[in-house]
């Protein structure tokens, strides 16, 4: 068992079975959601401390990168020494946090680097609210005071892979008696597990749906993303349309153009066909590079004009600004298990 997983309402049931005064139990709430480590909470006696120890949580940051765009990409450590990225991104309207939902990934997909190791292990809903907590700690924030506004999971790992804890953290994380970040402010990225995305719309949980689509055939995707053998792009596209119908949330589609591979006339015509009248909004994104992958970026000049095609051909679409490149930060470039070998 480990605080962090809990509830206010629980941590304070749990302090009285260890037979201290229920009011501790709210303080050990608030500091954990303050970001602070157990030494650092002053209203505990050390003899307090010492009983909660073994319940406390030990996530610490771990190292930190500032990009020239003023991204900064931040390594969390886990009590069992694993490390995952997160990053933190200021935008007019506020601070994005992307965190990860597991130590790597196992969905193979292959123009990113999360997966290039498999996956290791799922992250409890601790450790994503850890990333959270201490990230805003580390920028000025507190429960009261946040410096983070978003929350994105499009970290390293597919969320919906860990979706009893990813449920709970998203639960915890918009809790009032939490950090109270708004569900609608918070936006969940997958590859397409459609069972999962049944599963998800009828939680009616009030965020937003990402799908990574990047192809707009089953044969092509099969080619980039192995979750294509499982699930088709129609079944993907009708889970969407179930999301928005449980939820009355329009969702939104990323799709990375890859030169070659996805970013002809006929993906343009296919891809406009296949979202026409959906109440979704599409992200373009440019390939960030890895360095292991041989995959291509596509020419800005002509991911702006596949951009424009697609809103004249009355689909709602954009280029996403690709932040903290310089640091490895970028989508598709947070990466796992070889950090501890390399740092
Ligand atoms: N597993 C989830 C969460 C990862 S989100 C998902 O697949 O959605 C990260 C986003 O970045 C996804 O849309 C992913 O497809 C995209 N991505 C991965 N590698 C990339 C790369 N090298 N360049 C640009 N985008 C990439």
């Amino acid at each position: 068992m480990n605080y962090a997983d809990l509830t206010k309402q629980e941590i304070c049931e749990n302090i009285e079975k260890i037979g201290l005064p229920k009011f501790r139990g709210s303080q050990v709430f608030d500091a954990i959601v303050n970001g602070l480590d157990l030494q650092q909470i002053s209203v505990l006696s050390a003899e307090i401390k010492e009983k909660i120890e073994n319940f406390y949580p030990k996530y610490r940051i771990f190292k930190k990168f500032v990009s020239k765009d003023g991204t900064k990409k931040y390594l969390v450590q886990f009590e069992d020494e694993s490390i995952v990225e997160c990053v933190l991104m200021s935008y007019k309207y506020g601070n994005t946090i992307c965190i990860s939902s597991q130590v790597g990934c196992r969905m193979g997909c292959k123009f990113c680097a999360s997966t290039l190791q498999g996956l290791n292990r799922n992250l409890s809903a601790g450790e994503m609210l850890g990333q959270v907590y201490l990230i805003n700690k580390e920028n000025g924030g507190n429960k009261k005071d946040r410096k983070i506004t978003n929350i994105v999971l499009m970290g390293s790992g597919e969320p919906l892979d860990n979706f009893d804890n990813v449920v709970k953290f998203i639960q915890l994380v918009s809790s009032v008696e939490g950090l109270n970040i708004s569900k609608r402010n918070i936006s969940l990225s997958t590859c397409g597990l459609v069972d999962k995305i049944y599963e998800l719309a009828d939680k009616k949980l009030d965020i937003s749906l990402t799908i990574s689509l990047h192809a707009t055939t089953d044969e092509k995707r099969k080619e980039i993303m192995p979750i294509a053998n499982k699930w088709s792009v129609n079944q993907i596209i009708d889970a969407c349309d179930y999301y928005f119908k449980q939820t009355g949330r329009r969702f939104y589609v990323e799709y990375t153009l890859i030169k070659g591979v996805n970013d002809s006339q006929e993906d343009l015509n296919r891809l406009a066909h296949l979202l026409k009248n959906k109440t979704c909004h599409v992200n373009i994104i440019l390939l960030n590079p890895v360095k292991e992958r041989s995959l291509l970026a596509t020419d800005r000049k002509f991911a702006e004009n596949f951009c424009k095609n697609l809103n004249e051909l009355g689909v709602s679409a954009t280029i996403r600004r690709s932040m903290g490149q310089d640091i490895s930060g970028a989508c598709g470039q947070l990466r796992n298990k070889f950090l501890r070998k390399q740092l």
